[in-house]
């Protein structure tokens, strides 16, 4: 068994991108920004979305974090939204999910140019993925991706088994391992909350990614020897030992399943930080394509 280290794999991308924007400001270029909207005080959101912040200012991009409170109104953010999409100095946008109940999810997605759609959640991005077109795919099966690249993991004629359909990792996921791409060309089984026989599809897939959101789901009566499993799951389990009152937890049964593996992501240190990673190129990429610079 070999660990997918997203800690490891993240630094190294981002290692690359630090160094694309010197380069970009060693020739008198601003470097890429990232314009991060926050809606309400949710904790999970305000951890990622300061992490987002953090890792912008960790490669060199600038990053405007916006704040709004949980009883802005629909018409409020979308004003918002307009006028980042409206400033020449900002790249990239994200509204961070999920939003308040009085606030519709797919205006606000909408409503992003999606030039600047580093999410990957407007539907032209999605169309353009599912036709196997350059665009912005979502941060979290992009990082995914860049981690089978990192460790050079064969995809080509596997079985993969994606289990969640949601629009921002399942669906995707599903559409980048079926896709034509060298670290795709799978053979995709998409399985959702109405799928029979889970754990028997499990046992046939050499890659199994684990998107559902139920913590230590995938046990190792499901797992074929040798396989790839990918634990997308992040769930907060109270837990009085730590500091925090709760513990992150994945998916998978990591202790269970891990040793019949050939590579496996940890959670935490995993697809979490390869999501980063992920929303950090897709950020760099809307600069370069705003401006029309070729790296
Ligand atoms: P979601 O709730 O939108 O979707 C869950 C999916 O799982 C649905 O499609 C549902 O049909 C499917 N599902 C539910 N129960 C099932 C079952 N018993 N068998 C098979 N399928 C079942 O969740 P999401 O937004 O896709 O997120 C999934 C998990 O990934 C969550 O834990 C979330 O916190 C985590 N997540 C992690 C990252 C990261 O960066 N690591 C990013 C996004 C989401």
């Amino acid at each position: 068994m070999q660990l997918l280290d997203g800690k490891l794999t993240a630094a190294a991308y981002k290692a690359q991108l630090a160094a694309q924007v010197k380069n970009l400001q060693s020739q008198g270029l601003r470097p890429p920004h990232l314009a991060a909207i926050l809606v309400g005080d949710n904790g999970a959101s305000e951890t990622y979305v300061a992490s987002k912040v953090k890792n912008c200012a960790e490669v060199g991009f600038e990053s405007t974090l916006i704040r709004l409170t949980a009883n802005t109104t629909e018409a409020e953010l979308l004003d918002t939204i307009t006028q980042c999409n409206n400033n020449d100095a900002i790249d990239g946008i994200l509204v961070q999910l999920p939003l308040p109940k009085h606030i519709s999810e797919q205006k606000v997605i909408e409503a992003i140019d999606p030039a600047k759609d580093v999410d990957g959640f407007h539907p032209v991005s999605v169309g353009k993925l599912v036709q196997g077109l350059d665009t912005f795919v979502p941060a979290t099966p992009y990082g995914i991706m860049l981690m089978l690249e990192h460790y050079n993991i064969n995809t080509k004629g596997k079985h993969a088994v994606v289990i969640g359909r949601s629009n921002i990792v399942g669906r995707p996921m599903s559409v980048l391992l079926s896709s034509n791409h060298p670290y795709g060309n799978c053979t995709v089984t998409v399985a959702h909350s109405h799928t029979h026989n889970l754990a028997d599809l499990c046992k046939q897939a050499d890659i199994v990614v684990a998107a559902l959101g139920k913590p230590g789901f995938v046990t190792a009566d499901m797992i074929k020897p040798g396989a790839v499993v990918i634990d997308v799951g992040i769930t907060r389990v109270a837990d009085a030992t730590k500091k925090t009152g709760f513990a992150i937890k994945g998916d998978v049964d990591f202790d269970s399943v891990a040793p019949l593996t050939s590579y496996i992501t940890p959670v935490p240190g995993g697809v979490g930080l390869m999501t980063i990673a992920g929303l950090l190129q897709n950020t760099l990429k809307a600069y370069l394509f705003r401006k029309g610079i070729t790296l």
